[in-house]
């Protein structure tokens, strides 16, 4: 997509994941589930925040139970694209609790280090802990000297493993007063699928057709390739990317789906 500066500019989602190694207790976890049936149907909950400077579309004097327009957007778009054209099998995506916070946050995406990374998840436990996956919305336009907009990230917090969605500015789909479109709304879609595949009850971790040097992302060698959700490299404004049933069977087996997990 065209950038201000009149070139192709390629948002990459390259680096955009980074989840602490499991200890030998946890990862052992895993042998429990083995031989269970294929799970075709599964539901995640989300508790979503945005702190002040974040874009994300708020009507104006909202009353507070109102979800703003980017962030019902980019949830619509991962419940369209995590299930197959049949509706066989289908993830769902439930943001089960989404506030603004007032606050200004300590860092933005451009200065975000690792404790700003742990006060986030603190700080999204105190809003509403019960959720599955956590989601923030910050200021700033990319993640400290990447091309990266969104990140997903799992951390232990206080003895507890969390996984963290961070979305930044640069990820909106919008168009600027220059009518240049940029961003897209699914990069909230492409971070859950880096979740759902290193939560795999099999402890496989890779994409169904893996990029060779970054098996958590899709091979992006073929033009169909660099179309997929789960490519390095995200689709430009406007287009929509492709999930094959495949990649749709592998986020289902998640241990998120999973009693006992
Ligand atoms: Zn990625």
């Amino acid at each position: 997509m065209a950038n201000g500066r009149g070139s192709e500019e390629e948002i990459s989602l390259f680096n955009d994941y980074d989840f602490e190694q499991l200890d030998d207790y946890q990862q052992s976890s895993y042998k429990q589930f083995e031989g269970l049936d294929e799970i075709k149907k599964g539901s995640l909950t989300m508790t979503v925040l945005w702190y002040y400077g974040a874009v994300v579309e708020e009507p104006e004097d909202p009353p507070q139970y109102i979800t703003p327009k980017r962030i019902s957007r980019e949830i619509k778009a991962a419940n369209a694209i995590w299930r197959t054209h049949n509706g066989e099998r289908a993830i769902e995506f439930t943001g089960i609790y989404t506030g603004g916070r007032d606050l200004t946050p300590r860092q933005n995406t451009e200065t975000l280090d690792e404790e700003g990374i742990i006060d986030l998840i603190r700080d999204a436990r105190d809003a509403y802990p019960h959720a599955d996956i956590f989601v923030c919305y910050l200021p700033g336009e990319n993640f400290m000297g990447t091309k990266a907009v969104a990140r997903a990230v799992g951390r232990t917090v206080d003895n507890k493993l969390s996984y963290l969605i961070i979305m930044s500015n640069g990820a909106r789909a919008r168009v600027d007063d220059s009518g240049i479109k940029q961003g897209q709304d699914y990069f909230l879609a492409h971070e859950l699928g880096h979740i759902l595949y290193f939560s795999n009850y099999k402890g496989d971790q890779s994409d169904p057709n893996p990029k060779p040097s970054d098996k958590g992302h899709h091979r992006d060698d073929t033009e169909e390739g660099k179309k997929n959700l789960m490519a390095p490299t995200a689709v430009p404004y406007g287009e929509i990317p492709t999930l094959t049933d495949e990649q749709i069977k592998k986020g289902l087996e998640s241990t998120f789906f999973r009693d006992n997990r």
